[in-house]
């Protein structure tokens, strides 16, 4: 298990799983994620049942919500709303970055009453720049981002751009007021770290990793 480089606000248990942690201390399936920017709240303790969506929150002490990912990113936030612990997972891949789900999850914190600045947040282990070649027309659509700037895109081996997915993301939040100092993201590339992560690129079709939390 992998654990966020930051102090959390409250107590509270989180982390990203790598191919070494048993799958008996992983959270309940919760989500079917759709890479679209739909959020939804947990059910309540001892409640079951999949949520198509890719995102989750909670302030229920407890409940353990996460997202499962092989490349794409999950995001951890974690902050105070009206003095009572708030806790988020969101699944992002270039698709629900281009489309917002990261803006959303921070405005769900704020409109609910949190105040963006004091959110602590981490991004978790997925596809880096050496490795995320993508086709013209993804940069195209990150490119019409307000948070967009040129390094996030580089000419990789083959002359393909290569996107700076987590990067990307991580703009997005300092675009909307996330305090750098309350950043605390695990970053590795889940192709390179192939005997920790798995990685769809890398030809892992099934497995998955997660990135989740739990109010304590
Ligand atoms: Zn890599």
């Amino acid at each position: 298990m992998l654990t966020p480089q930051v102090t959390p606000p409250f107590p509270l248990h989180w982390g990203f799983s790598t191919k070494l942690d048993p799958p008996a201390d992983l959270p309940l399936l919760r989500l079917s994620q759709v890479h679209g920017c739909g959020l939804v709240e947990a059910p309540g303790l001892g409640s079951q049942g999949i949520q198509e969506a890719d995102g989750i929150w909670t302030t229920t002490a407890g409940v353990c919500i996460g997202v499962r990912v092989a490349d794409c990113v999950p995001i951890l936030m974690a902050g105070l709303v009206v003095g009572k612990p708030w806790a988020a997972v969101l699944h992002a891949g270039w698709r629900g970055a281009v489309a917002g789900i990261f803006r959303r999850g921070i405005d769900l914190f704020q409109a609910q009453g949190g105040e963006v600045e004091m959110l602590t947040w981490a991004l978790g282990p997925s596809i880096q720049q050496c490795h995320f070649e993508v086709g013209e027309e993804v940069i195209d659509a990150a490119r019409l981002d307000p948070a967009w700037h040129p390094s996030l895109s580089a000419a990789g081996p083959r002359g393909r751009p290569h996107l700076d997915l987590p990067g990307f993301l991580r703009a997005q939040g300092v675009h909307l007021g996330l305090s750098p100092s309350r950043e605390g993201s695990v970053n590795l590339c889940t192709v390179c770290q192939e005997q920790l992560l798995w990685s769809f690129r890398r030809g892992d079709r099934f497995e998955r990793q997660w990135g989740w939390i739990e109010i304590g």
